[in-house]
């Protein structure tokens, strides 16, 4: 469990609540799941860490931050033209990988992972 994980609001919830049992995000039975989270996940402290994290790793299942899987198909579609989504790109994105996987930047430079492979 990383350092934002021990923070996260839904620590003590239902797994099975942020993991719909269909893929489909326009049934209903989805749509009941994203209601029970919207709740814990507004008063989450690290949403924003979490829905990064869901992004830069791309899940391809589940609530993250409340989001589905097609918010955040969405959220990339938005940034391969441009427009950073409000809250996963509030913070200075690492220039060279910020499109797919927006990673902070340090100190305004690459990330740390672009940083890796720019040294190798
Ligand atoms: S935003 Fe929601 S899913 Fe993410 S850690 Fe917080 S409570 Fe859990």
């Amino acid at each position: 469990m990383t350092g934002w994980q021990a923070r996260a609001a839904c620590r003590d919830a239902d797994p099975e609540l942020f993991f719909p049992p269909t893929d489909d995000d326009t049934s209903l039975i989805a749509a009941r799941h994203k209601m029970a989270v919207a709740p814990i996940c507004s008063r989450c402290q690290v949403s924003t860490d979490c829905l990064r994290w869901a992004l830069d790793t791309g899940q391809e299942h589940g609530l993250w931050a409340a989001t589905t899987p097609t918010d955040r198909r969405a959220i990339r579609r938005g940034r391969l033209a441009g427009v950073p989504d409000s809250v996963a790109d509030a913070e200075p994105m690492c220039p060279a990988c910020s499109l797919l996987f927006a990673l902070p930047a340090v100190d305004g430079d690459l990330c740390t992972r672009c940083q890796e492979r720019r040294a190798a």
